[in-house]
């Protein structure tokens, strides 16, 4: 498969480094170079692909709009977003597709953020920005604000009668982002000017979380003044390498299976991840922990083990109540989702708590194991299981309370039956790479 990316100035992309790694790990034969093409030269450059030099191209800056005429079908995602990131060449005809779309929403979803019924204010008004709308109006937002340096020259580039949801366009001088998620969408703050901020830490007060789609520095000035506030902090990483899987997706025809992207992420990161396992008390999520630390070559941490160390064991400190045990483990949980290439395995009740689950996919890849009850009711020990004393229903009861939960926080569902090392097998296999 011949690739390339098109754009006027490529200096630094991480296209190519990407596309290798998913060449490799699918096992697709293929290249993906760098076309840097002037304005002048793009209308032969577009013959040139359609007449069969490349199977499909990525469009960056500032071609993502002048390509749409060259297109026999646009995606309806890029029809609404006005912009082609991605083309698929099938004989003689382009097809158009905009994966920054999926690339966003599968950051959203990796961090938590939920789009329906959520209040959002958008910084900048340019083309990452009309992804961003499309995707929060088709997922069921309920107001957007877009903040603009100039309201007139952003209401010319765009329509927000298009959208469903109220989008509300206003100047920084207006600003009051109470309420909402903040997704930065502006180039300010990018490397090397990462002293700047597109908002001052004033004006985070009340705001639920930010989302930059920056991705040099890993953590923008404007990220940093959240986390200092406390409030969740996310930089655009997981999408760019999510929009590139999606768009290998297209060109190879079939779903590419999410760890990959996490992979990748990984491998970029000037962080070493970690991999965290939730599931049910008595899934074997200990076992698997400490057979994947030696197997993968992490740090392990247990979080019962780390709270029983530190406070006592577990079926005493549940007799002072459930709620104090759980303060406890939400303190050891912060703790350990800061660290790095580590493997962390949580108590079954870990998912009660946003805030564990948010702090712990900052830095981490989060796999459910789902056993099923039966299997878990077969070899647990009921001992040591302060929540199930001796009644097998209360195994089934807490399932049904927290499948909802698990499935929600979980990047990667790992289907937890067969034996321990088939399991192990499974995840390590996502870990790394390849396909479950
Ligand atoms: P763009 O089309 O140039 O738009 C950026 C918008 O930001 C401009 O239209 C402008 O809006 C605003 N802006 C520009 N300079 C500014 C400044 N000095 N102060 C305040 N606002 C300013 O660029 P883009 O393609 O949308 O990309 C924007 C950012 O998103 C870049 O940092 C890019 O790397 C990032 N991005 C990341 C991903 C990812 O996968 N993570 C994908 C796409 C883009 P107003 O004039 O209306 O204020």
């Amino acid at each position: 498969m011949n690739l390339t990316l098109l754009g006027e100035k490529l200096p630094h992309s991480l296209s190519p480094k990407i596309h290798q790694i998913v060449f490799e790990k699918t096992g697709m034969p293929g290249t993906y170079g760098l076309s840097e093409i002037s304005r002048e030269g793009l209308d032969a450059f577009m013959h040139v692909f359609k007449a069969g030099a490349f199977d499909g191209m990525n469009v960056t800056i500032p071609y993502k709009t002048d390509v749409i005429p060259y297109m026999d079908a646009l995606s309806p995602q890029a029809e609404k977003i006005g912009a082609v990131n991605t083309i698929k060449r099938e004989g003689t005809l382009l097809y158009g597709y905009n994966t920054d779309y999926d690339g966003f929403g599968a950051l959203l979803d990796a961090h938590f953020i939920d789009v329906k019924g959520g209040r959002f204010t958008v910084l900048g008004a340019g083309g990452a920005a009309r992804s961003v709308l499309a995707y929060l109006d088709d997922h069921g937002a309920e107001a957007i604000v877009l903040v603009s340096r100039n309201k007139a020259r952003a209401a010319e580039k765009i329509d927000v009668s298009q959208y469903t949801c109220p989008v509300e366009m206003i100047g920084y001088e207006n600003i009051d982002i109470a309420d909402t998620v903040v997704i930065n969408t502006t180039p300010v703050g990018m490397y090397p000017h990462i002293d700047a901020s597109p908002l001052t830490p004033m004006a985070l007060n009340g705001c639920l979380a930010v989302v930059d789609l920056i991705y040099n520095p890993e953590t923008t000035k404007l990220m940093q003044d959240a986390k200092d506030a406390g409030i969740q902090a996310v930089n655009g990483l997981l999408m760019l390498t999510a929009q590139a899987v999606k768009a290998q997706s297209i060109w190879q025809g079939k779903e590419i299976d999410g760890g990959l992207t996490r992979y990748i992420k990984n491998q970029l990161s000037t962080k070493q991840g970690n991999l965290v396992l939730i599931g049910m008390p008595g899934c074997g999520k200990t076992t698997i922990g400490r057979a994947l630390s030696k197997q993968l070559n992490m740090a392990l941490v247990d979080t019962d083990e780390a709270i029983t160390e530190r406070y006592g064991d577990i079926p005493s400190l549940f007799k002072k109540g459930e709620p104090d045990f759980r303060e406890k483990e939400s303190l050891v949980a912060e703790e350990t989702a800061m660290m790095e290439n580590t493997v962390i395995c949580t108590g079954g009740g870990i998912i009660k708590n946003k805030r564990n689950m948010t702090k712990l996919a900052e830095n981490g890849t989060i796999v459910f194991i789902d056993r099923p009850v039966d299997a878990i009711l077969s070899d647990i020990d009921h001992d040591s299981r302060p929540l199930l004393n001796g009644k097998a229903e209360s195994l089934t009861k807490l399932y049904d309370e927290r499948i909802a939960l698990y499935q929600r926080y979980a990047y990667l569902v790992i289907e937890g039956m067969g034996s321990i090392e088939q399991v192990t097998k499974k995840i390590a296999n996502a870990w790394e790479g390849r396909t479950i």
